[in-house]
């Protein structure tokens, strides 16, 4: 951040009085401008044995697979987020959201929650963001062209405990370390 979205002032990274640590802060005006971790929303829509996944048409990692996924907006509940993205990626309409997986990524700044949900119905087709929409089978799922490491972590905790008919609430993270692609 270079400027004050308030006044227009050159904004300078300083710690504020009573504060812990370094914010940005406007030069002319005073403002502090915090910046916080922003929550991705997702699902995985699951129709009999099959999952619903969507190839990325839009960067980054365009052209890999993925599970519906985004930013929550302002006035919304999380599950509310996450069956718009899932509606805007893959044409679907979800039902019965569970959450299911929370994931710490803290040196993107980011929160995934990952909600489990059924197709209401076997409806779907490709979208602005999605060159391709599909249902695959566990034997199927394209595991060498997974856009992020929190939809493959995802992917499989959720077929882990498949067997078991049992999904419950986990909470996770990850580390540069763990990560696939970029
Ligand atoms: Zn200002």
């Amino acid at each position: 951040m270079n400027f004050c979205s308030q006044c227009g002032g050159p904004v300078v990274l300083k710690v504020p009085v009573d504060d812990d640590r370094p914010r940005h802060v406007c030069a002319s005006c005073g403002a502090i401008h915090y910046q916080n971790p922003k929550l991705v929303v997702g699902c995985i829509p699951v129709w009999k044995d099959r999952i619903l996944m969507c190839r990325r048409n839009i960067d980054p990692r365009k052209g890999c697979w993925t599970l519906p996924a985004g930013f929550l907006e302002n006035g919304e509940t999380a599950a509310a987020g996450a069956r718009r993205e899932t509606l805007e990626e893959t044409g679907a309409t979800v039902a019965d959201l569970r959450p299911y997986l929370m994931v710490d990524i803290v040196h993107i700044h980011q929160i995934y929650l990952m909600f489990c949900c059924r197709l209401a119905a076997p409806d779907f087709h490709p979208t602005r963001e999605s060159s391709e929409v599909k249902l695959f089978r566990e034997a199927d799922i394209p595991w060498d062209d997974i856009a992020f490491t929190v939809i493959e972590k995802t992917l499989r905790r959720y077929l882990q405990d498949r067997p078991s008919g049992r999904f419950p609430f986990r909470a996770d993270k990850i580390e540069k370390r763990d990560l696939i692609g970029n």
